[in-house]
């Protein structure tokens, strides 16, 4: 498959009154063309934090970009002005975001900010984009499309102005579309519409996804690959058949068990992870997760893990895929 989207070595932080604290360290991602990529992880995981770095938004957040390279279709998005960036954000790649209502102006109609975006980067007429936000209003799935387009904001739902909010997302022809939490906001029914909604969407225009999520289930359902996000690095990476059917790293292992109904999830019981994320500039020493590790050893809190091969294109950070460590710890392979 081709590469449309490869993030090496990511590395962010923020100020603080210590000094520079990391929010992001080494992300290393890739995004084929077409696929969907799911960037899984609890809330503060530094998910959100990678896609603004990515779209070079994390300056107006007040963060910084300390290290690495964004790769989009051969250039360098780190060696970009911001004036080069708001046309590959306007033209390349699109964002949304978990509440629509936020992305939305509640002073126009929803027809005309499509109609607006239309102008902006397909240099239609009035008229032109007018029709052709009635249109892009049918594709996202809305009925009656050219009363909706004159309603405004307010009288919509939110799953239709999640919809809307996506219509506007496809009026600039992205190759690449950012979806941070695009259904967390919504009850379960609309949320599974929305899904399905952006994968027709992805096989009719082949645009390439990176879905950030803090939902195993809703990777299950959209991803090719999957990256396990934890305390601002990547923990494990791999296609979505390899992480599910051979989890390698027991921060993954927990995630899964928080399914319900799925396989290896603790009954009806909601399993959850004990403790929680360590702040920015808490990392404990070692294996960022090793606090919360049912299974961590000593050299888990003296060293941190490389990164391991433990499958066809699948790797994991952690110290349980040392051959030698393992069969001291358990003999066996350990993981699960
Ligand atoms: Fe757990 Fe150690 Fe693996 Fe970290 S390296 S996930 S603490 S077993
Ligand atoms: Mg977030």
């Amino acid at each position: 498959a081709e590469k449309l989207l490869e993030v090496r070595d990511l590395t962010t932080g923020f100020i603080s009154e210590k000094g520079i604290v990391k929010a992001t360290d080494r992300i290393s991602i890739t995004l084929n063309k077409g696929q969907t990529l799911c960037l899984v992880g609890e809330s503060g995981s530094g998910k959100s934090v990678t896609s603004l770095a990515i779209m070079r938004l994390i300056d107006y957040a007040g963060g910084l970009l300390l290290e690495g390279n964004v790769n989009f279709k051969g250039e360098d998005l780190t060696k970009k002005s911001q004036e080069q960036m708001r046309s590959i954000r306007g033209n390349q790649i699109a964002m949304i975001f978990q509440d629509p209502m936020s992305a939305l102006n509640p002073v126009f109609s929803v027809g005309e900010q499509i109609a607006e975006s239309l102008r902006l980067h397909q240099n239609k007429s009035n008229e032109e984009a007018w029709n052709a936000a009635v249109e892009l209003l049918r594709k996202v799935g809305i009925p009656a499309p050219e009363i909706r387009a004159k309603q405004y904001p307010h009288e919509l739902s939110g799953g239709m102005c999640q919809r809307v909010v996506i219509a506007i997302a496809l009026a600039c022809n992205p190759e690449l579309l950012i979806a941070d939490e695009p259904t967390t906001a919504l009850d379960v029914t609309v949320q599974a519409q929305i899904l399905d909604l952006l994968r027709e969407l992805q096989e009719d225009i082949g645009m390439s996804i990176l879905l950030i999520t803090h939902d195993m289930g809703v990777a299950a359902e959209m991803a090719d690959r999957v990256a396990v996000m934890y305390a601002g690095a990547i923990v494990e990476e791999g296609t979505v058949e390899e992480i599910f059917a051979n989890p390698s790293h027991p921060y993954t292992v927990g995630l899964l068990q928080s399914i319900p109904g799925f396989e290896g999830s603790r009954g009806e019981e909601l399993y959850t992870i004990k403790g929680s994320i360590p702040g920015l500039g808490q990392l404990p020493g070692g294996c960022r997760f090793n606090p919360r590790c049912p299974h961590a050893m000593d050299i888990c809190r003296q060293q941190e893990p490389p990164n391991f091969s433990v499958g066809s294109d699948h790797h994991a950070v952690c110290w349980l895929h040392e051959k030698n460590i393992r069969e001291a710890h358990t003999g066996e392979n350990g993981v699960k």
